[in-house]
This record gives structure tokens, C-alpha cells and sequence, in this order.
């Protein structure tokens, strides 16, 4: 881990901004598009960067600007990794967001974020809080495989448990679906039936596969090499040096999911989904204790 003084902390434009507190990260996941050469990094991924003044950067631009909206963070890089627990810079640029009436849309696989959870709730009341948390896989010996430093799938349901007993509204990412590891309509089966169960409002499949490109794809080609062995030669077979990586079962899976999310009332588009985690209307309606 190695500190930095960033000189801006928001990108984008009015109307919704992204945020980045970490740069590189700690979660070992075995698919990682973040460790791609695209992102040129200048460490090594797992030597994470901190911001060390996000969160007076942010609360110069917040104060600044006059039209409140959505900001959102995790895409990048976990808000929520071990380090986060004493520096708690994710912690205070909550407190930033609420202070200033903005709302936010966090990204984590961690359960680290319910140490949060009295903010979110607050931002949630005030604004408009999201929480979107991945989820791979039901098996959670094969978590332990895909996304090895982070709490698995059965303490990421309880997040979800806890976040909806507190009204905060969830986003399911059920992605990446790899290929010939997680990519059975059991697998998908039992993730829905609990996005069912803890009332998330919208779930989102990127079409069922995984993307790799130079950087992201040498680092899973040698876990498939350690874990899964043949399996490699398996993807080089059907994918060549493809960019995405469809499961030979995504119109199947496809189709399951489509129809589990349009029976329980979720959101299952991606545009929709993003337009909910982006949008901060003027009056926006909690979910309400009926529909818990
Ligand atoms: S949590 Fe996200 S950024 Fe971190 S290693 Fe996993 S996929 Fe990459």
C-alpha cells in the first residue's frame, strides 16, 4: 500500500459522478477486468493506491456544486478492502455525501460496508442510497477459488439481508459468468431464488460470460492452470484470444434469469438498472416497510 495527495477525486459530468478513494486492490478475484494493461498501471495491482485526501477533495467539490445527484464508487476497485477497515477514507467521504445531500451507489463483495451501515441508512433517508454487491457463485468452496480474500456468498446474502431490513435499496452484479465453472442453471438457480428472498430490486448478467483482455487474461489463464487443470486449453480452444467469452449455456441461463426477474418484479436490464443506481430524482420514494 503506498499513500498519494490525488489532485481531483470525481470524474464526470453534472448529473452523476464516479469516485475512486483506492486505486488497485486487494480481493485477489481470479477474472479481475481492473488489472487490465488498458488501465496502466504504474504498481503492481496488489500494492493498492490511496487517496490519501479524497476526502477533502470531495468535500471542496460538493461544496461547489449546486445540483445534487448520484455519486458512485467501486467500479474500479473494492471501496471495501482490508485496508479500508483503519483508514476508513470510504467511512468519510460517506460522511461527506450525507452532509452535503448528495446520494451515492457503493460497489463491494465486502461485509466490511455494514460497518457503514448507519450512514448509508441516513444518506438513504436524505437522498438516495444504493448498494450493489457481486455475487459469482452459490458453492462457496468455489468462492473461496474465484474471489479468494474477500467474505463469501453465503456472508454477501446476509449484507443483503441487513441492507434491505434498513430500507437500502440493492443491486445484484451476476457476473462474471465463466465459462465451464459457474455457468449451470443450478449455480444461477440458487443465486436468483436468494435475490428473490433478500427483495433486491434489480439484477445485472452482462449476457452470462466473462470478458478478458491483455493483463486480466495471464492472470486467470494461470489460476484456471492451478485450479482447474486443462481447463485453459478447454477456453483457448472454443475462444481463441476473443474479448468476450459467452458460456456455451448464456441463452439458457439467459432465459431463466428473464423469466425469475420478470415473475418476482426485478429489475433485469442493465440500462434500467444503471439509470436506478445513476438517477436522483427530486422526490424519491423509499422502499417502504410494506415492502419488506
Ligand atoms: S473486488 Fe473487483 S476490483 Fe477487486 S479484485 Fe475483485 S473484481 Fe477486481
Amino acid at each position: 500500500m503506498h499513500f498519494v495527495d490525488a489532485k481531483g477525486i470525481l470524474t464526470g459530468k453534472g448529473g452523476y459522478y464516479g469516485m475512486n478513494i483506492y486505486r488497485g486492490c486487494s480481493h485477489g478475484c481470479i477474472y479481475c477486468d481492473s488489472r487490465s494493461k488498458c488501465y496502466r498501471f504504474t504498481h503492481p495491482f496488489e500494492d493498492i493506491e490511496v487517496k490519501r485526501n479524497a476526502p477533502e477533495l470531495l468535500e471542496t467539490a460538493l461544496r461547489s456544486k449546486r445540483k445534487k445527484c448520484m455519486i458512485g464508487t467501486g467500479s474500479m476497485s473494492d471501496p471495501y478492502m482490508h485496508c479500508e477497515k483503519d483508514l476508513k477514507l470510504t467511512r468519510r467521504c460517506l460522511e461527506m455525501i450525507l452532509q452535503y445531500g448528495f446520494g451515492v451507489a457503493i460497489q463491494t463483495k465486502s461485509d466490511l460496508i455494514l460497518r457503514d451501515i448507519d450512514l448509508l441508512e441516513e444518506i438513504n433517508k436524505n437522498a438516495k442510497a444504493v448498494v450493489e454487491i457481486t455475487l459469482t457463485t452459490y458453492d462457496d468452496d468455489l468462492c473461496r477459488i474465484l474471489e479468494p480474500n474477500v467474505c463469501n456468498t453465503k456472508r454477501r446474502i446476509e449484507v443483503l439481508e441487513k441492507l434491505r431490513e434498513k430500507g437500502i435499496p440493492t443491486i445484484v452484479w451476476l457476473t462474471p459468468i465463466l465459462p465451464y465453472i459457474n455457468d449451470t442453471k443450478e449455480n444461477i438457480t440458487a443465486i436468483l431464488n436468494e435475490c428473490v428472498r433478500t427483495g433486491v430490486k434489480g439484477i445485472i448478467d452482462f449476457g452470462m460470460g466473462l470478458t478478458l483482455r491483455e493483463g486480466d487474461r495471464e492472470y486467470y489463464y494461470a489460476a484456471l492452470d492451478k485450479y482447474f487443470p486443462g481447463m485453459k486449453e478447454r477456453y483457448i480452444r472454443r475462444y481463441g484470444n476473443a474479448y468476450e467469452l459467452p458460456s456455451p449455456n448464456a441463452k439458457e441461463l439467459r432465459a431463466l434469469f428473464e423469466d425469475i426477474c420478470m415473475e418476482n418484479n426485478i429489475l433485469s436490464k442493465a440500462e434500467d438498472c444503471f439509470a436506478f443506481m445513476q438517477e436522483l430524482p427530486d422526490k424519491y420514494e423509499q422502499i417502504s416497510l410494506f415492502d419488506l
